[in-house]
């Protein structure tokens, strides 16, 4: 493939230079510290804008036997909102489909469409529903899948979900990247090492979900990560680039070689 040096996007660390708004789009929150917070933080430093979108409040993520559901729901929506803080915005959407309930929907394509449509982001960060090797959980399957399918075809045509263009005035919507977090097979392999911090701050906020604060920092600085090592990293978050801008200037890809997979040993 030929490599367009005018491009910005070809800057392997930094590949959404040429875009404005990121849009993130998981199932629960915490989701998109663990995920991408360190993307997500050198993206705001970048001047981009970034919203995020909650497919459900998480509201049944509790061994607290006193807990309820709504209870649960407005401290991790709290929580949410300050992590958003910390990464770069207050741009936070709660869908508030049930916790471990998220459907592929009309309905939830509906309100992701609406909030694509509302924001007009050049690169949606959703959850890889694509997985093989290792199970997923339901939520994180069905908000990728719903995902992408709000960004082609919904999002894009006029026919689509109608309303919103006849009565509430939004228009349609082209995203021209999807970066999937979770990917068993990242081809973008972004260096966080310089916002470390701002993901540890961030994964913090989430109180409720995380019983040793200082353990889990440890953990994130220290433990060895396998993607940041293959890639001579310190540390690192991976993606699986999807784009959409048929026609229009083409990223180089992949960006970062993919890793590949090692071959199984052989008996002599
Ligand atoms: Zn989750």
């Amino acid at each position: 493939m030929s490599t367009n040096a005018q491009s910005p996007n070809t800057k392997p660390d930094q590949p959404w230079l040429a875009y404005k708004r990121a849009m993130v789009i998981v199932a629960h929150p915490d989701d998109a510290e663990f995920g991408c917070s360190g993307t997500l933080a050198k993206m705001a430093r970048n001047g981009m804008q970034i919203a995020y979108v909650l497919c459900t409040s998480g509201d049944k993520g509790s061994g607290d036997p006193t807990m309820t559901s709504e209870r649960l729901a407005k401290i991790r929506e709290q929580e949410q909102r300050n992590a958003a803080r910390v990464v770069g915005t207050e741009d936070v959407t709660f869908l508030r489909f049930g916790d471990g309930e998220l459907e592929t929907s009309r309905e939830v394509i509906g309100k992701i469409v609406h909030e694509i449509r509302r924001f007009k982001p050049d690169i949606v960060i959703c959850q890889d529903p694509y997985m093989r090797r290792r199970h997923n959980h339901r939520d994180h399957r069905h908000a990728g899948q719903a995902t992408f399918d709000a960004v082609y075809p919904y999002a894009r045509d006029h026919m689509h979900f109608p309303d919103q263009i006849k009565k509430e005035g939004l228009q349609t919507h082209k995203v021209a990247e999807v970066y999937s977090i979770m990917s068993e097979e990242p081809d973008v392999v972004i260096d966080i090492s310089d916002v470390i911090d701002v993901k540890v701050e961030a994964l913090k906020q989430h109180a409720s979900q995380i019983g040793d604060p200082k353990g889990l920092e440890e953990r994130i600085k220290n433990r060895p990560n396998e993607l940041a090592q293959q890639h001579g990293l310190k540390h690192a978050e991976g993606f699986r680039r999807h784009t959409f801008n048929v026609g229009g200037p083409q990223p180089v890809a992949p960006l970062v070689r993919p890793v590949e997979a090692e071959e199984p040993a052989r008996e002599a």
